[in-house]
């Protein structure tokens, strides 16, 4: 068996790029990484799970806020997902479906109602309106 000695690349010689791709930062770009930092519309591998938490719970292009939704219908917020990360992701890769299967991301754009069903926090939406919110005279 034959031993090399690999140089660890440290984060800051390290970039993440538009494209989602992690690289060398000094010189000519050097792929480290595909699928670093990426929000996923399906998610299929714990890859694409990284990718999608890593890449945060605001679209790239509009900033609409996103969450995680589970195979059995369950809305998920970026902070259980990244708190459960373990749990996520054994499902994942064992392909079994225990209620915390997460298949895919979507922008909650008008559900203000919509919840976390892990710790029933709100899901912030893009365009809702909030009804409870004082009107001021004239409108
Ligand atoms: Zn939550």
């Amino acid at each position: 068996m034959i031993l090399r000695s690999v140089t660890p690349i440290r984060p800051a010689r390290a970039i993440a790029l538009s494209d989602g791709v992690l690289a060398t930062r000094d010189g000519p770009y050097v792929v480290i990484r595909e699928n670093y930092r990426v929000q996923h519309a399906r998610i299929e591998t714990t890859h694409d799970l990284r990718a999608t938490l890593r890449a945060g719970r605001f679209t790239s292009v509009g900033g609409y806020p996103l969450f995680l939704y589970t195979s059995d219908g369950a809305a998920l917020c970026f902070n259980c997902a990244t708190k459960e990360y373990r749990q996520l992701s054994t499902e994942i890769r064992e392909d079994t479906n225990c209620g915390f299967r997460v298949v895919g991301v979507e922008i909650n754009y008008e559900d203000a109602t919509l919840t976390c069903d892990h710790c029933s926090k709100p899901i912030e939406s893009a365009y809702a309106v909030d009804d409870t919110a004082p009107t001021e005279p004239g409108e």
